[in-house]
């Protein structure tokens, strides 16, 4: 579903990603762990199309075509979706009408018939209800005054609702508090299928308790260091980065906490 081959990113004039491999099969989750700074937002936001990046050398291919030279929108339309590690703030637009919109926008590019209103708020009822989020920020302004726990619920509610095929959730499980981790958990859980590709981004091992994933891969300083199966993740919890010649495994660790 998706191949990246010596993906070298930069921003300005800094070297970010330094020749990143990675192969996503349909149908698996792949876990990205690292310290603070390795990249791992990088890798995100360029595969999601985020201005501000150069790409200097490598390829990312989704489902056979090339990523980098899809527009934004064309990515979305085909099923990628990224929740920011940072979700944005929009004063003036109500959540409802951004979802039922970037919803539409997706159904449109797939020839569906767009779903009214009456037809969109109960489902936006059902996947809120899902994730135990109170109906009224259905009627908010997207994420205004959100605290940071119901800003990350409100990205699994895209996710809900959108139904992408290739989700990458980049430190999704940052900042929840136990309950909230579990039912934001549990959800993403069940958005494994077949025919769909997560890439998560993460510090802990707390999501992949309920998320358990196929492989693990270190990102350090721009490189992939050390993929592995669901237990190296273990691993990182109970050793943290040092023991994989981290450089600086305190800063590493500081990462881990943050
Ligand atoms: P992670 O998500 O793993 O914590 P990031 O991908 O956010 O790491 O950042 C990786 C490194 O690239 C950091 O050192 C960060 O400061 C740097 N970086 C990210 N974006 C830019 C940018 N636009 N300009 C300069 N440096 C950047
Ligand atoms: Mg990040």
């Amino acid at each position: 579903m998706l191949e990246i081959k010596n993906l070298c990113v930069s921003a300005g004039d800094q070297p970010i990603l330094r020749g990143i491999d990675l192969s996503l099969p349909a149908g698996e989750v792949h876990a990205i762990m690292g310290p603070n700074g390795s990249g791992k937002s990088t890798l995100s936001g360029v595969l999601a199309g985020r201005e501000g990046y150069t790409i200097d050398a490598g390829s990312i291919t989704y489902d056979g075509e090339d990523l980098i030279e899809m527009p934004v929108e064309e990515r979305a339309h085909r099923g990628l979706f990224l929740a920011f590690q940072y979700p944005v703030e929009i004063p003036g637009v109500t959540n409802l009408h951004m979802l039922r919109t970037a919803v539409n926008a997706v159904r449109e590019a797939r020839e569906e018939a767009p779903l009214n209103a009456a037809e969109f708020l109960k489902l936006a009822k059902q996947h809120a209800g899902a994730l135990k989020m109170k109906e009224e920020f259905l009627y908010r302004a997207v994420n205004e005054g959100f605290s940071g726990g119901e800003k990350k619920r409100n990205e699994v509610l895209q996710l809900l609702l959108l139904q992408p095929r290739l989700c990458i959730l980049d430190e999704t499980d940052s900042g929840l508090d136990v309950d909230a981790l579990k039912t934001l958990a549990e959800n993403i859980h069940q958005c494994r299928a077949p025919d769909r590709g997560m890439l998560v981004v993460t510090h802990y091992q707390r999501l992949l308790n309920h998320l358990v994933p196929d492989r693990v891969h270190i990102l350090a300083a721009g490189k992939l260091i050390r993929s592995g199966d669901a237990d190296l993740a273990l691993e990182i919890e109970n050793k943290g980065y040092g023991w994989l010649g981290v450089e600086d495994p305190e800063g590493a660790e500081a990462g881990a906490r943050a």
